[in-house]
C-alpha cells in the first residue's frame, strides 16, 4: 500500500505554513502515478505556497513494485549515528521485517537501502531499465522485425533504438534515462536486403518513423560496403534535429541510436551505436507513440 498523509508545515524561510503531502511509502504496482511524480521529483518536497520556497523533506521512503519484485529503502543519512537504527539490521546489512515470511517470494527481505533520493530514482530506473532488457529477452523478442526469423545466439543484428532523456548540465552521458525502447532490429540477411533498397516490417511493436527506415537503409549501405567508414560523429543533444528547437538543461528530449549488437552466452553485448536524431520533447509527443 502506498502511504502519505497531509501535513500542516512551516516554512523556514518565511514561517507561514502550506499544506504538504508527506509520503513513507509508495506501492508503484498499485499507485502509477505517484511513480511519476517521484521520478519528477515532486514527492517529498516542501513547496511555501507563500514564499515559493522548494525544499526537499528528507522523509523515510519505502519504494515497493511488487510487480518487478523489487523494494528500496531511502533513510536519512544521519540515522546512520543511531543505536536503534543500526539494530534494525543483521550483520548483513540486512533489514529484519516483522512480516510473516512468504515462501518462495523473499524479495522483501533483501531491501535495497540508499542514503539519498537521488539515489532512490537512479535504483530505480536500474531496475526498471533492467526488467525492461531480461523481459524482452525472455519473452523471445529476439526477432528480426522484417523476416521474423528468431536471432541467434553469436549472430549479429542491427537494431534502432528510442531513448528518453532529462538534459543534465554536466555531459551528456550523465543524463538520466526515463525511458527506453528499441523501435526496430534486424538479423544479417535483412540488412543486406535493406541496403539495396526498402524492406517490409511485419513484426512492428510501434510505428516507426521515416527517418528511422531511412536511418536503418543509410547504415545498411555503410554496414555492407565496408569500403565506406562506419564511424559517425554524434549528434548534439542543444537542438531538436526534427523542429531545430533550442533543448534546454531541465528538458526532457529524444535520442534515436542506430546500432550493432550480439547475443553472446552471458547477455547482449553492444558492438557500436550512434545517435542520429535528436528531438525535443514537443517533437516526440507528437511525432512518436510509445508503448
Ligand atoms: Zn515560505
Ligand atoms: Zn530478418
Ligand atoms: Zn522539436
Amino acid at each position: 500500500m502506498s502511504a502519505h498523509q497531509k501535513m500542516e508545515l512551516k516554512c523556514p524561510r518565511c514561517d507561514n505554513k502550506s499544506e504538504t503531502s508527506v509520503w513513507v511509502s509508495i506501492n508503484v504496482t498499485i499507485d502509477p502515478d505517484a511513480k511519476e511524480a517521484l521520478l519528477n521529483g515532486k514527492i517529498n518536497v516542501f513547496r511555501c505556497g507563500h514564499c515559493n520556497l522548494e525544499e526537499p523533506l528528507n522523509t523515510d521512503l519505502l519504494y515497493h513494485d511488487m510487480q518487478n519484485r523489487f523494494c528500496v529503502q531511502f533513510y536519512h543519512f544521519n540515522l546512520i549515528k543511531e543505536k536503534q537504527f543500526l539494530d534494525m539490521f543483521n550483520e548483513d546489512a540486512e533489514q529484519q521485517l516483522d512480516m510473516p515470511k512468504v515462501p518462495f517470494d523473499n524479495y522483501m527481505e533483501h531491501i535495497h537501502i540508499v542514503f539519498s533520493m537521488a539515489e532512490l530514482v537512479r535504483y530505480v530506473l536500474f531496475r526498471d531499465n533492467l526488467a525492461r532488457r531480461k523481459g524482452s529477452i525472455n519473452n523471445g523478442q529476439l526477432v528480426c522485425f522484417c523476416c521474423g526469423s528468431n536471432i541467434r545466439k553469436g549472430d549479429n543484428y542491427y537494431c534502432a533504438a528510442r531513448r528518453r532523456h532529462i538534459k543534465g548540465d554536466a555531459g551528456e552521458d550523465s543524463d538520466c534515462i526515463k525511458d527506453a525502447t528499441s523501435s526496430l532490429q534486424v538479423c544479417t540477411g535483412c540488412l543486406t536486403k535493406a541496403a539495396s533498397g526498402g524492406i517490409e516490417f511485419s513484426n512492428l511493436a510501434i510505428p516507426l518513423l521515416h527517418v528511422e527506415k531511412e536511418e536503418l537503409h543509410n547504415f545498411a549501405k555503410r554496414r555492407i560496403d565496408t569500403k565506406i567508414d562506419l564511424e559517425l560523429p554524434g549528434k548534439s543533444r542543444d537542438l531538436c534535429s526534427f523542429c531545430a528547437g533550442e533543448i534546454r538543461v531541465g528538458d526532457q528530449y529524444t535520442r534515436l541510436t542506430m546500432g550493432e549488437e550480439v547475443e553472446g552466452g552471458s547477455g547482449i553485448r553492444s558492438v557500436s551505436e550512434y545517435t542520429f536524431a535528436v528531438l525535443c520533447k514537443a517533437c516526440s509527443d507528437n511525432y512518436m507513440a510509445w508503448t
